[in-house]
């Protein structure tokens, strides 16, 4: 099969449109960060007080992609992402940049606006790189996307039956997030094949916990919490659910679907208004019967860190048991928590 090029996607909400990405002949490629190293370099661009998950990002951004990357899709998902793209634009050595304005706002002057920049991105994308996005591309990869939404949602049950742990879970949707989407679905085949004939790991032990809050996308943190007790049975993560919730409409306008399901989907803190979050997370943390919620803040992530009193406030009055904790984006600062965790784990 030939190598497909990449455009990666800087994106805190999970809100990049990979059909379109796929219908231009690329493969959608979510950038991770390494929290093994020190963002030195984009320490020089960006104050340290700033949400350390996007200045790692940056770190290795300006270290440089290997040369599948052709593009970088930046999507609004908070003020870093928005601001910083200014940034990745002066020192990031990549020639196709967009940003996309994913909106705040969920009402139909939103969805209009959304329209209009994912049609934008479309002729950016075919000026730059001398392509056709096709309306029979754009169905074709709907369809592709979509079976890779059931096919995880599938597997994401077997967290609750407690047959796959949340930290096995959680590599799997970062390997589909970086992956040809063909290969992708294989690998979702095969895994679902395997948990079919896989056996409940012991129950009694762990705390069945909703995992909410900032970008989490370092594997090794939810296999520390896992360490301390807990098992993720659910989550409302951009690695997680949030990628995967339901599906695109195969029959109307795609562009149109595409929009209406990433504002359909359950809301990021930094989207408009916060209770529709809430009863997201309301919601699953009932049908799922979960022990407690667990909501993790990256340092200096400011739309977790504003939602927390008011998330606070909420299951407090459903008494439902809740943690906040605030993360260094570094995995030596873990170890720090684990008073925190484990106590929690006593009272639940
Ligand atoms: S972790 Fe928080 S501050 Fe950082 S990019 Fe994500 S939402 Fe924004």
């Amino acid at each position: 099969m030939k190598k497909m090029k990449k455009i990666g996607i800087f994106d805190s909400g999970v809100d990049t449109p990979e059909e379109i990405i796929l219908a231009a002949g690329f493969t959608p490629y979510r950038l991770f960060g390494d929290p093994e190293i020190e963002p030195d370099k984009a320490n020089e661009h960006i104050p340290p007080t700033h949400c350390g998950w996007t200045r790692n990002l940056l770190e290795l951004a300006i270290k440089g992609f290997n040369n599948d990357v052709v593009g970088i899709i930046t999507t609004h998902g908070c003020d870093r992402t928005n601001r910083e793209f200014d940034i990745w634009k002066e020192c990031v050595d990549v020639d196709f940049m967009y940003f996309l304005n994913s909106p705040r706002k969920l009402d139909s002057a939103a969805l209009k606006f959304f329209i209009n920049d994912l049609n934008e991105l479309i002729i950016q994308l075919e000026e730059h790189f001398n392509i056709k996005i096709t309306e029979e591309q754009l169905r074709e990869n709907i369809k592709k996307m979509n079976t890779i939404r059931k096919l995880l949602r599938e597997i994401s049950n077997y967290r609750k039956e407690m047959v796959l742990s949340g930290s096995e879970f959680h590599g799997i949707v970062k390997k589909v997030q970086v992956s040809n989407k063909d290969d992708a679905v294989d690998i979702l085949k095969a895994k679902q094949e395997e948990l079919r004939k896989r056996q409940p790991f012991s129950k009694k032990d762990y705390k069945k916990i909703l995992l909410t809050g900032s970008d989490l996308d370092d594997t090794e943190f939810i296999r520390y919490i896992e360490s301390l007790g807990f098992q993720v049975i659910i989550d409302d993560l951009g690695v997680g659910t949030k990628y995967f919730w339901e599906s695109v409409d195969e029959t109307g306008d795609p562009i149109e679907a595409i929009a209406r399901y990433h504002m359909n989907k359950p809301i990021h803190s930094t989207k408009f208004p916060s209770y529709k979050r809430f009863e997201v997370l309301r919601r699953l943390a009932i049908e799922y019967k979960v022990d407690g919620v667990i909501n993790i803040a990256q340092k200096f992530c400011e739309p977790v860190l504003y939602d927390h009193p008011y998330l606070k406030k909420k299951f407090k009055e459903l008494e439902i048991p809740y943690l906040f904790v605030e993360v260094t984006y570094n995995r030596e600062s873990y170890k720090q928590l684990s008073t925190r965790f484990s106590a929690f784990a006593e009272i639940i």
